[in-house]
């Protein structure tokens, strides 16, 4: 099952898609929750009987979802994100594997839509890069899971795009900042559902600039697979519904491209992941601090 938000009047809407077409929910189930957080967090199995009434609803009358239309797809309660999870990563990075996940945090308010802007301010960050990455919603309360029962607990997965201001990255111990700034943390297009996605560690990956292609790798190279991050995490803290893993970028983020390549004003940014899609955002470079201050 596929969802996502369109921008309604008063909020985003939840859809879902088949065959490449969208159907809002509330048009195909009375009283289902009216967006994905709400359906996420309700103890009801929601997907069942949405699967059931589709059975019975006439076809799709929304046509394909236009990329404009997207609206944010979650408000996550954490985004737990994991460093140099990628062999072909640490090989550009010049670093044995971790032995165990490098964990760190990116704050909720950093999450931005499909289609919404990156946007920063030079006073802030001269070093934005992008980092194409599978994104792990969490469905059920996950506390001492065991590896083998781990990918039970995912909803779905989605892209997410870890992006990174690397000059203060480097410049400061912890990664939260850098990787925290409002905007840095783009989510979606949509959410596929697990049943749907069987194997998460066979996943082409790849991201784009313009065009130009980036990161072209497969989740096969993990270290750490989604199960074993989520075992791992939860047995540290306990991971809700709707709470979000980013699990890792692959090799060919801007920092280790030869020159160094980062993001400016105006550039496209997109990350595909197989069996997902593709979620675009275009760059914003803010004025500085000191301007807006004046204006
Ligand atoms: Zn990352």
């Amino acid at each position: 099952m596929r969802l996502g938000h369109i921008r309604g009047p008063a909020g985003p809407e939840l859809f879902i898609e088949v065959d490449g077409a969208r159907q809002m929910v509330s048009d195909v189930l009375d009283g289902a929750p009216p967006t994905l957080d709400a359906l996420i967090r309700d103890p009801r199995d929601w997907r069942a009987a949405i699967a059931a009434a589709l059975d019975d609803a006439p076809g799709p009358t929304g046509g394909s979802a236009g990329e404009a239309e997207l609206a944010p797809l979650l408000t996550p309660g954490s985004i737990v994100a994991i460093g140099l999870n990628y062999f072909d990563h640490c090989r550009e990075f010049g670093t044995d594997p971790p032995e165990a996940p490098i964990v760190f945090a990116k704050l909720p308010s950093s999450v931005c839509g499909p289609g919404e802007a990156i946007e920063w301010s030079p006073a802030v960050t001269e070093a934005v890069d992008w980092e194409a990455e599978l994104g792990v919603v969490i469905g059920r309360v996950a506390k001492d899971v065991p590896v083998g029962a781990a990918l039970d607990f995912v909803f779905g997965y989605t892209i997410v795009n870890d992006v990174t201001a690397r000059d203060v990255q480097s410049a400061e111990a912890q990664w939260v900042r850098a990787k925290s700034l409002d905007t840095f943390c783009p989510l979606g297009p949509l959410v596929v559902t697990a049943d749907e996605l069987q194997d998460p560690q066979a996943l082409a990956i790849r991201s784009r600039v313009n065009g130009e292609t980036m990161q072209d790798s497969n989740t096969a190279e993990m270290i750490f697979g989604v199960a074993e991050l989520i075992s791992t995490l939860s047995r540290s803290f306990t991971l809700r519904p709707g709470d979000v893993v980013a699990t890792g970028t692959p090799l060919g983020v801007g920092a280790f491209r030869e020159p160094p390549r980062f993001l400016g004003e105006g550039d496209v940014v997109e990350v595909e992941v197989e069996g997902i899609g593709t979620l675009k955002n275009t760059c914003q470079v803010r004025a500085a601090y000191h301007e807006e201050e004046r204006a």
